[in-house]
Parts: C-alpha cells; sequence; structure tokens
C-alpha cells in the first residue's frame, strides 16, 4: 500500500492527547521508565474501590461501627479532594488553596455556613489538619468516611470520638497492605472484570523500543502479581513468539516508590523460576529482572542522568513529585479521568459558550449600572458630574440596568450548575474548580512536564514528538489574545 501525505492520521482527538506543561523533546530522551498498576495496565477503578468499601465495611462491622445499609456511592467523593479532620469536611480547593466548595457527611455546605468556616483558610498541603485523596483507596475511603461524619453526628458512634479520631478509625481499617494483597488476588482470578485492556499501550512501547529507547519497568508490585498481570495485559498484542519482557531492558519490581528515587536502598536478583531473591554482585544483567533497588542504580547502569530520563506513572507524589524533585528526571503523569472529562467538555461546549457570552453580557450590564449609580452618587452629595441627566433619570435608568442584569440571572444560573456538575453530579471537573484551575490541576503542573490519559496516546505522538507547552494565559491577555480564555 502506497501512503501520500494525505493518507496520514489526522492530529488525535482531544482524549487522547498528550499535554505539556514544560516542553519536552523525545528525541532527547534515552530512557523511559513506567510504572505499572494505573499507567500500564488500567483497572475498573469502580469495580476496585467497590471491593475495597466492601471489606473496609466488614471490618468496621466487626467493630461494632454502624455500617449497616451504607453502600459505596462515587457521586460522594473524588480524587483530588482533601478531607478536612478538624472539621469532618469534603472540600474542594482552587489552585491558590482557597476552599470552592465543600460537604459535610454527605450533605453540602450552604453558602453562610461555608463562608464562616473557610473565608480565613487557606489549604496548605503539608498541613496535618488535611488529608489529599490521591492514593490507592481513596474513594472507598472518603466515601465511607463521610457517610459515618452523619452517623457521628447522630450518635451512633461511640461517645468522646472526633471527626479526626473518625478518619483514624477508617484509615486504620484500610489496612492498606493487607486489602491490597487480598484485591490483587481477585484480580489474578479474574482479570477480566477488572482489567481494561488496551491494545495501544504494547504497540507504543514497541515503537519507542525500535527508536533506540531504553525501556524500565519500575513497579511496587511484587513479582508475583506483575508477572501474570502483564503477560495477560500485553502479550496477547506482541508479535508471535515474544513476551512483555522482551519489550524491557531492565524490570524493577518491590521497587518501594518514592524512596526508590531518593534513597540508596538494597537490590536483589529475582530467580524467575520461583522467585526467590538472591543478591547481586556486580552489574546488573541487561532485561533482568530485579526487586529493590534504587534511582542511581538505574543512572548508573544506563550511563545516563536526569534529563535523559522520563518517569511516567498516575501518582502526583510517589511517581513524578519525587523523581522531578530529586532526579530532575522528565515526568509524565497519566489521569485517568481526563479522556472523560475532555469528552464531558466537548458535550458541553455550545452550552459553555453561551454561559460565557451571558457572563461577558452580565458584566457589561453591571459595569454601566455602577457609572449610573456614581453619577447618582455624585449628584446627590453634590460632587462634579459628568452629565445634565435628572435624579429622576438617573433613577429609572438604574433601576432599568440592575432589572436587565438580574433577568440575565434566570438564564445563567442553570447553565452554572450544569457546568460544576461535569463529571460528577456533586464535585464537578477533577481539574476545575470553577471557572479556576483545581488544586489538584495545580499539583499537575507543578511536577509533571506532560500529561495525559492513558500511555496510548504516545502511540500517534510518535516516539519524536516536540511537546511544546502552550504560551500560558494571564488575566490581561484576554485584551490582546482573545483566543487564549479558558486556558
Ligand atoms: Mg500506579
Amino acid at each position: 500500500m502506497t501512503l501520500n501525505m494525505d493518507q496520514l492520521p489526522k492530529l488525535p482527538s482531544p482524549q487522547h492527547g498528550i499535554y505539556c506543561n514544560r516542553t519536552l523533546n523525545l528525541r532527547t530522551i534515552r530512557a523511559i521508565g513506567y510504572d505499572m498498576d494505573y499507567t500500564l495496565i488500567h483497572y475498573n477503578v469502580y469495580e476496585w474501590e467497590k471491593r475495597a468499601y466492601k471489606y473496609l465495611k466488614l471490618k468496621l462491622e466487626e467493630q461494632g461501627i454502624p455500617v449497616d445499609g451504607l453502600e459505596f456511592d462515587p457521586n460522594l467523593t473524588m480524587q483530588g479532594l482533601l478531607i478536612d479532620l478538624e472539621l469532618g469536611n469534603l472540600i474542594k480547593a482552587n489552585r491558590f488553596g482557597f476552599i470552592v466548595h465543600a460537604f459535610h457527611g454527605t450533605k453540602a455546605l450552604d453558602f453562610e455556613t461555608q463562608r464562616k468556616n473557610y473565608a480565613r483558610v487557606l489549604v496548605d498541603l503539608s498541613d496535618d489538619r488535611y488529608v489529599f485523596l490521591n492514593t490507592l483507596f481513596s474513594l472507598s475511603e472518603s466515601c465511607m468516611y463521610t457517610q459515618l461524619v452523619d452517623r457521628l453526628d447522630d450518635r451512633q458512634l461511640p461517645e468522646g470520638m472526633g471527626y479526626s479520631d473518625l478518619y483514624r478509625l477508617v484509615r486504620e481499617n484500610i489496612n492498606y497492605a493487607h486489602m491490597e494483597g487480598q484485591l490483587k488476588q481477585e484480580i489474578l482470578n479474574d482479570p477480566d472484570t477488572f482489567v481494561m485492556l488496551d491494545e495501544g499501550t504494547p504497540k507504543a512501547l514497541m515503537d519507542q523500543k525500535l527508536a533506540g529507547k531504553k525501556l524500565l519497568l519500575i513497579t511496587n508490585s511484587e513479582w508475583e502479581y506483575t508477572h501474570p498481570m502483564m503477560t495477560y495485559t500485553f502479550d496477547r498484542f506482541l508479535p508471535e513468539n515474544t513476551t512483555w519482557r522482551d519489550l524491557f531492558d531492565l524490570v524493577i519490581v518491590s521497587a518501594r516508590k518514592p524512596n526508590f528515587f531518593s534513597d540508596s536502598l538494597p537490590v536483589y536478583e529475582i530467580v524467575e523460576e520461583n522467585g526467590l531473591l538472591k543478591p547481586v554482585f556486580g552489574e546488573l544483567k541487561q532485561a533482568g529482572v530485579y526487586h529493590g533497588g534504587c534511582a542511581s542504580l538505574i543512572e548508573s547502569h544506563f550511563n545516563l542522568t536526569g534529563a535523559e530520563f522520563l518517569y511516567v506513572g498516575d501518582h502526583i507524589f510517589s511517581d513524578v513529585h519525587v523523581s522531578k524533585k530529586v532526579l530532575r528526571w522528565r515526568t509524565g503523569l497519566v489521569v485517568r479521568e481526563l479522556e472523560d472529562e475532555l469528552i464531558a467538555l466537548e458535550n458541553f461546549h455550545e452550552k459553555q459558550v453561551k454561559l460565557s457570552n451571558l457572563m461577558e453580557e452580565k458584566s457589561e450590564l453591571e459595569r454601566k449600572y455602577n457609572l449610573v449609580r456614581l453619577e447618582l452618587l455624585r449628584l446627590q452629595k453634590g460632587g462634579q458630574t459628568e452629565s445634565d441627566a435628572s435624579e429622576e433619570e438617573l433613577l429609572l435608568l438604574r433601576d432599568q440596568l440592575r432589572a436587565e442584569f438580574e433577568a440575565l440571572d434566570a438564564f445563567i444560573a442553570p447553565l452554572a450548575i450544569e457546568s460544576n456538575s461535569l463529571m460528577n453530579e456533586n464535585w464537578g471537573l477533577l481539574m476545575r474548580a470553577g471557572k479556576d484551575k483545581s488544586q489538584f490541576a495545580r499539583q499537575v503542573e507543578h511536577h509533571s512536564d506532560i500529561y495525559m490519559s492513558r500511555v496510548s496516546n504516545f502511540l500517534e505522538h510518535t516516539p519524536f514528538a516536540m511537546m511544546r507547552s502552550p504560551r500560558s494565559s494571564l488575566p490581561h491577555d484576554l485584551t490582546t489574545y482573545p483566543d487564549s480564555i479558558n486556558r
């Protein structure tokens, strides 16, 4: 088949895009490391969290906590929110740390209560008062917590228990390692239920390998889980007689990220037949499988440093924050929710244009209203007026303008409500807090050079892509670059 310019694929759709915070030239990247869970392998989040919630509920029930009738409700919470341990609230903050939305238990705080509680509060993620929801069992944990806040307020929980005690109770019962082990066993027994296959991921990695990149798998999962899961998700899409092992120049399991990036930890070779560990003497082997170790070992093994590495993972802190901060590796974040978020925004586009136009119209009416009000004040208080209008005329005009912009609210309000409940009826979009960027988006911007909804998005961008960050916007750009609106 011949291929001419017109037959080449068009620009990928927005949900398959790779988005750039800091310009990244893939040609200068010599090695790409990948996390496995929720990066190379995608799980059905709802199934995973529903199971975690079920285990959590059982554990709490054993201790006499009244959890009867509670069900996992994904609309009650989402990634990127915070738990305020002092007040027992779930909160969403914008990029400055201002709280834009809050729930106490399963009910939204009314405007006045929210203002009273948070008008002087700026969220600092390092403050013990807050728990940032960005870990594996965040959804099940925060859903249970917020449901139990209702029961704590109803005095159904032990006497003397406060909101932070309740959080500790829920957290302890999540028993991370145990539950993860149990869930992973369920996934191994029935991967079809939990795993979402993506043919594009192994294909993208094959291209990167052909282009001479060294590929690394660096996962916190154990070998007993990693091997069968990579076999299940990758081998079916690879050429005959090859396996996922042929793709990687090095495999690190039980990596203990984020310490993997910052500390000097011992490394062991895995005896593949039985999973036993043996000490490493001398150099690491090409395509070997190792347990533990650390990033500096990898850098010296490949004789590469800093910006020659790109590490791609889904966890803001463990995967991209530390690797960038300590090693200055280039970083890519997988934000799975972005795909649905972009589809929701696309579907809402027409209404968004309508909303923006209405808001512009309202601002202009408000501006004129204020001018008339000022003129009236000057007239009444003996100031210098700009016109010859009488007090009656100004009063009439003022009331007309006010009636006009207030009438617009009837059209604006339903659109604004809809815009704030895209993706999640209670919390809206992950990357937005009202019109502004969310605190989660701020973290993404800070720590990841690029971000995408899935690794297979690399496929259409090729291993040679020059990824340029867009011109960033400032409020005054609206006057000189009106097209840069909403970035
Ligand atoms: Mg992961």
